[in-house]
């Protein structure tokens, strides 16, 4: 089973992602991940994906859809995979379309008060990477990371004047996505306001409904 998740950020999709691929036994990849860890490596993609992640735009499609191209085309993923993160615009669905079709699009719906506020409480550790929310999962001392306790940062890409580009981009750009997979029968909404819990569950019920059994 092909799945891929769209939605706004802070709408929930890694941790979704994450469930779903426990659940169903399916691998699962996310393009921002695999840009933060080259960004991470400064290795010369992870060079440029900065210069444009930094400032909350899309990094160019040629360079996004090379990779995922040669990621999806591994036997690992042969039996099913979650997506996370991508297509995020009309030339990259059209891209993904030549060689691999999802069989249900998940949109995960939050209203863009939600995603600022879910993803402004957004912090992570400099020293290990381990991620936290000052609403929703807090560290045991403020500001410190309750693993190896280093300092607790913003990412950089977290900030509110970089949210709020990345929701224009995301109305932009990735919301005609929503059109696009509904015409090909396979999107299904959920209500992604919810706890991580629920919307858990209503995944799980709507896919059931479609015929899928874990
Ligand atoms: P994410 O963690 O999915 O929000 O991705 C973080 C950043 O990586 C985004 O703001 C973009 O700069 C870049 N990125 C991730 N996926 C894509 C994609 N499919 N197309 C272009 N840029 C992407």
């Amino acid at each position: 089973m092909n799945i891929i998740l769209i939605g706004t950020q802070g709408s929930g999709k890694g941790a979704q992602a994450e469930r779903l691929a426990k659940h169903f036994c399916i691998p699962t990849i996310s393009t921002g991940e695999i840009l933060r860890e080259e960004i991470y490596k400064k290795t010369e993609l992870g060079r440029l994906a900065a210069s444009y992640a930094g400032r909350g735009n899309l990094v160019p499609d040629d360079l996004i859809n090379s990779i995922v191209r040669k990621t999806l085309l591994k036997e690992e993923f042969a039996g099913g995979i979650i997506i996370d993160g991508y297509p995020r615009n009309i030339v990259q669905a059209e891209s993904l379309e030549l060689f691999f079709h999802p069989d249900y699009v998940l949109l995960l719906d939050i209203t863009d008060d939600e995603a600022v506020r879910r993803v402004s409480g957004r912090r992570v550790c400099r020293g290990c990477g381990a991620t936290y929310n000052i609403v929703y999962k807090k560290p045991k001392s403020a500001g410190l990371c309750d693993k190896c306790g280093g300092k607790l940062i913003q990412r950089e890409d977290s900030t509110p004047e970089v949210i709020k580009t990345r929701l224009a981009v995301y109305h932009l750009q990735t919301e005609p996505l929503i059109d696009f997979y509904e015409k090909r029968g396979v999107l299904i909404k959920i209500d992604g306001e919810q706890s991580i819990a629920k919307v858990f569950q209503e995944i799980v019920s709507k896919l059931k409904k479609h015929g899928i059994r874990n």
